[in-house]
């Protein structure tokens, strides 16, 4: 049975280097069909590796893939990673091209990650800012239950059942302001069973990795953070829209800081 890559990210997400060992090297076109799907984007010869650790976050829970580079030991990076997909039995995929056309890992070797650092950031603040939404809408409209969320460049916003209209969208701008006034903290824990995340955790095999902002809320999660509120913002509501009984609060936060 194919080995699970152990997700480094999940414990540890300030790391932007890591050595670790190549588990499988092959052309796209050499994977099964659902694993081609995730790579749709790129030519059957480029590569897709698994290694048995990674610092490199797959795209999930509406935040997007990393990018960075493969290198042996004492050299230049020999390879770009233009996309990470989680496999269905937990390896996780990392596609690309190589940097010279004779660079073919082997297993065993072993190579140094290297994650586009900027890249990684601006996705954090993204993914922080979609809680930081999250928890303002929370306090404001406990009633309205969120139905999806978006933290990818461009297109970041939250979703909820039920109306909102223009008229809020100051209030919301002045709730999320006062959450990354207060700078606080990002909380990572990780619980056995999702039952006391009101209804939250369902469907999970645990133990389940939880995020909160200074114990305000609980939320499942499996993406990488800013260690505080102040680190993601300033945020701005752009925009409160409506469609088909669904309303969505578009948020952007800064490219650099
Ligand atoms: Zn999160």
């Amino acid at each position: 049975m194919a080995q699970c890559t152990e997700a480094v990210y999940l414990h540890d997400a300030s790391l932007r280097t890591l050595t670790t060992e190549v588990v499988s090297c092959q052309s796209i076109s050499s994977l099964s069909e659902i694993e081609k799907c995730l790579a749709k984007s790129l030519s059957p010869e480029d590569s897709a590796i698994v290694m048995r650790q990674t610092i490199l976050y797959p795209r999930g829970g509406g935040q997007p893939s990393d990018t960075g580079t493969l290198a042996l030991e004492d050299q230049e990076p020999t390879f770009t990673v233009l996309l990470v997909r989680k496999a269905q039995d937990g390896r996780i995929l990392h596609f690309g091209k190589p940097v010279t056309t004779d660079t073919i890992f082997v297993e065993g070797q072993r190579v140094i990650q290297n994650v586009d650092g900027d890249r990684r950031d601006y996705h954090s603040r993204l993914h922080t800012g979609g809680h930081i939404v999250g928890l303002a809408m929370e306090l404001l409209f406990p009633d309205m239950k969120k139905v999806k969320a978006n933290h990818a460049p461009g297109e970041a916003c939250m979703e909820y059942e039920g109306l909102l209209y223009n008229e809020q969208k100051p209030l919301i701008q002045a709730k999320v302001d006062e959450l990354v006034k207060q700078d606080l903290p990002i909380l990572i824990s990780w619980v056995e069973d999702g039952s006391d995340l009101e209804g939250r955790g369902k469907n999970r095999e645990g133990p389940i990795r939880v995020a909160s902002i200074g114990g305000l809320d609980q939320n499942p999660c499996g993406g990488t953070h800013v260690d505080r509120t102040s680190l993601a913002g300033p945020i701005t509501i752009r925009k409160v829209s409506r469609q088909k009984g669904i309303s969505r609060v578009s948020y952007e936060v800064p490219e650099k800081k």
